[in-house]
């Protein structure tokens, strides 16, 4: 029971990897937030993983200052305490750089950065305010370490995680408070799969070629990552007995990437 007695804030957990990741921290022991734009999804996650005394749905656009805040406060008016942010919550929109509408490079760019900012900022707050500190996980991407084609503004986000996580890092080390980031390649959840056509037709290609020959081609066997994976991963930055494990990215991916 590695996350017994610890509670968590997961975003985006109402889908996908956050998903997973609460329901592998319920699993371990912990209570969980589950902070989404979707609140009836949020509620529908919060009541698959046992009702009130274990998860709790959250209406947050992570965006919105006001929105994260109030989320945030209602986080510990219902558990009374905070140990674990993971700044989960994150969208794709692929286009080549030369045609990217700047609506949607800011939109993304704002889910991705000004999200991890200000969900991060509203639990330091609260880690600072008490002993014991906390775990601070930002959802990075191996496009935190690579760059790929028509992917700038999530390139350019994910890569800005890692110097958030490094700052936190940082400031937060005199209030025990650790971060890390976690750089998966790709998982099979709602976000990739609406790229697999989308990108098929950007290029040029088969959705069979763009598996094969984009997403997978320079993994060691071919392989996607899975949600699980990822969850053990942030279950063992979560949990990790000290502050040894700080300002680092973990990347796990097949391999695609190698540091
Ligand atoms: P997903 O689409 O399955 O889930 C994303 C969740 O985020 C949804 O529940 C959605 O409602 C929520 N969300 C979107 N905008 C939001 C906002 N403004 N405020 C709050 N919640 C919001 O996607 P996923 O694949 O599980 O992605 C989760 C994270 O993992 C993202 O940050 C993504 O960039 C990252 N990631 C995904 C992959 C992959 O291959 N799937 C790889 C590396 C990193």
């Amino acid at each position: 029971m590695r996350m017994q007695n610890k509670v968590a804030v997961v975003t985006g957990a109402a889908s996908g990897i956050g998903k997973d990741i609460a329901t592998v921290f319920v699993r371990e022991g912990g209570k969980v937030v589950i902070a989404d734009l979707n609140k009836a999804a949020a509620d529908a996650t919060a009541l698959e993983l046992g009702g009130p005394d274990k998860a709790l749905g959250v209406a947050m656009d992570v965006t919105s200052e006001e929105q994260v805040e109030k989320g945030i406060a209602e986080a510990l008016a219902h558990f009374g305490r905070i140990d674990t942010l993971v700044s989960n919550a994150g969208i794709q929109i692929v286009a080549p750089l030369d045609q990217f509408p700047f609506d949607k490079w800011k939109l993304l760019l704002s889910i991705h950065l000004d999200g991890a900012f200000l969900t991060t900022r509203a639990v330091l707050k609260h880690m600072y305010s008490r002993p014991g500190g906390g775990s601070v996980i930002y959802m990075g991407s191996v496009h935190s370490k690579e760059a790929s084609v028509l992917k700038a503004p999530y390139v350019t986000a994910k890569h800005g995680l890692v110097g958030l996580a490094k700052v936190v890092a940082k400031e937060g080390a005199k209030h025990g408070v650790r971060a890390n980031v976690i750089c998966p390649g790709f998982v099979r959840t709602p976000l990739v799969e609406k790229q697999i056509p989308e990108q098929a037709k950007e290029l040029g290609i088969s959705e069979e070629e763009v598996i094969k020959n984009v997403m997978l081609k320079d993994t060691v066997d071919g392989e996607f990552t899975t949600v699980d994976d990822v969850a053990q991963t942030a279950l063992f930055l979560a949990s990790f007995p000290t502050n040894a494990l700080t300002g680092q990215s973990i990347v796990v991916s097949h391999g695609w990437f190698m540091q």
